[in-house]
């Protein structure tokens, strides 16, 4: 049967290439016609059919209080109301920067004194290492196989997210000389570091990592690893840029870094890249981090960077709203709605006798049809990963909205009340099954 979506999709693939605008969206990997949204609100999404399902998504992570929470949508509105876009610095920019910096704090550690605001994480990521390598005036990076950082040349090589779902080696269109800057090291291997150091330490310019890996499936960082990928930077004269694009104000008030602070590893990275709920919904992203590195940036130093929509006035007054309302009685309700999910998931797939984990890294989780948590990208993809587009279809089909690639994180919101979670649990089981005999 052929639904409203089926003839957006038809249509969409006529003008659009592959009918979406970010491959994930196409439902590459679980087959069938990706849900075309009309609307969103609190943990639910309603497609073009008028459906409405219980959303796992939240946007690929921003929409940590739920969708279009009222208060944000206000403050989106009154801004626009004042005007679309200036090209001009604006108080609610220093604001915004000001909070980024006063959150990502945990004692006396307080890692970001400057921050610039540009619109995407690739952006972020792309322009936190220039700025790298214009400070240390290297060319390698380093970076992690399974990793994604967005999809700026340098940064594709064995990238995970849509990379890996597509299962791609890289890009096509990245000359070989930029491909050849990066080293693709496995994660939570510290000797593969050690030893890329040995042999290039003095052209090393930075070392750049997922804060906990979420794009090849949830992959934690080991206990100490990301404290001594600080220490072997540092100690060779490189840089070491943590990516909260994904895990920044969504798994702990201060990020992942401020989760580990916590807990007592405390490390400090020399560059930070946020995106998603720091925008709350809206095209922000920041990279911040040690004064004397971030001023090298254009005006004041000689590493270029720019943007027209740069600290877009709609996206600031979201991200204002979205960090003042995250507060940590959110942070608690995210952790245990996440916790009975996770918990539920693990139970109905066990009663079915699939063999599964379910890793975690603070609220995030997601499936791994594997017998324990992968620790790297190779073990992720040893997983049985035909289970999912039956699971998957069994969820959607029962009214739940998940991530459509199992090395996805699934996201929860401060918005899944325990209706949303019981929607969710009781669709589990059917799931399970057809997970079972896929
Ligand atoms: N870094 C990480 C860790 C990400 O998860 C993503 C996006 N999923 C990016 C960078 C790129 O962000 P954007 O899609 O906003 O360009």
């Amino acid at each position: 049967m052929t639904d409203r979506n089926d003839e957006l999709f038809d249509r969409a693939r006529e003008v659009i290439p592959g009918g979406v605008n970010s491959p994930v969206r196409a439902y590459g990997s679980v087959g069938g016609t990706p849900r075309f949204l009309a609307s969103a609100r609190g943990a639910t999404v309603t497609d073009a059919a008028g459906r409405e399902f219980v959303d796992l998504v939240a946007s690929w992570g921003p929409a940590l209080l739920g969708h279009a929470h009222p208060e944000i949508v206000e403050v989106v509105q009154a801004a626009a109301a004042r005007g679309l876009s200036f090209g001009a610095p604006t108080g609610a920019e220093v604001e915004l920067a000001s909070l980024i910096a006063e959150r990502v704090a945990v004692g006396d550690a307080k890692p970001i004194e400057k921050v610039r605001l540009v619109s995407t994480g690739t952006e972020a990521t792309m322009t936190a290492i220039r700025l790298a390598r214009g400070v240390t005036g290297r060319d390698l990076l380093i970076k992690f196989a399974g990793h994604y950082h967005g999809h700026s040349d340098g940064l594709l090589a064995a990238a995970g997210s849509g990379v890996a779902t597509l299962a791609l080696p890289g890009s096509a269109g990245v000359p070989a000389p930029i491909a050849a800057q990066t080293l693709v090291l496995p994660y939570n291997d510290l000797d593969a570091v050690r030893e890329a150091f040995a042999l290039h330490g003095d052209r090393i310019a930075a070392v750049i990592v997922e804060a906990a890996a979420a794009n090849m499936g949830v992959v934690a960082p080991l206990p100490g690893y990301n404290a001594a990928l600080a220490d072997i930077a540092h100690d060779n004269g490189a840089l070491l840029i943590i990516d909260e694009v994904l895990t920044g104000f969504r798994v702990h008030p201060a990020g992942y870094w401020g989760l580990q602070a916590e807990a007592g590893e405390a490390f400090t990275p020399d560059l930070f890249t946020f995106g998603k709920v720091v925008g709350g919904g809206m095209p922000l992203a920041a990279l911040g981090g040690r004064a004397d590195v971030m001023d090298a940036l254009a005006p004041l130093g000689p590493v270029y960077q720019a943007g027209t929509l740069s600290g877009n006035p709609l996206s600031v007054a979201a991200g204002i709203a979205t960090l003042r309302l995250a507060t940590p009685e959110v942070y608690a309700r995210v952790d245990a709605a996440a916790a009975v999910v996770a918990d539920a998931l693990s139970s109905a797939l066990t009663a079915e006798g699939v063999v599964h984990a379910v890793p975690r890294a603070g609220s995030l989780f997601g499936v791994a049809f594997l017998p324990d948590a992968p620790h790297d990208y190779a073990t992720a993809l040893t997983q049985d990963a035909w289970r999912y587009p039956p699971f998957f279809h069994a969820m959607l089909d029962a009214g739940v909205s998940l991530p459509p690639s199992v090395y996805e994180a699934w996201f929860l919101t401060a918005a899944h009340d325990e209706a949303a979670l019981d929607r969710i649990v009781s669709a589990l089981p059917a799931a399970a099954r057809a997970a079972a005999s896929a």
